[in-house]
């Protein structure tokens, strides 16, 4: 779900994961990190997909359909997490 940030502050920690996904691109003002290890999301406790940190105040993400999204706000940067749908394969 997007926008359900805010409400656990303070125990999210992206530091301590970041050691843990593999880093895909870095343009300086953004980081995109793949999580090859399922490793949990630090807002809802499931593996994502994709961790994307960024400096930049916008949030001018549009994930496709049914992809569902979790905020992390830090006080310099914006960590986003891609939860991509399960294929039921
Ligand atoms: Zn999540």
């Amino acid at each position: 779900m997007c926008g359900s940030t805010g409400s656990r502050m303070g125990g999210l920690d992206f530091e301590s994961i970041r050691h843990r996904v593999k880093l895909r691109r870095d343009t300086g003002e953004e980081q995109l990190y793949e999580n090859r290890d399922d490793v949990s999301c630090p807002v809802c406790g499931t593996a994502f997909s994709e961790a994307l940190a960024t400096s930049e105040r916008r949030c001018q993400l549009s994930p496709p359909a049914g992809v569902d999204i979790c905020i992390v706000r830090e006080e310099a940067r914006t960590v986003v997490f891609t939860h991509a749908p399960a294929d039921g394969h």
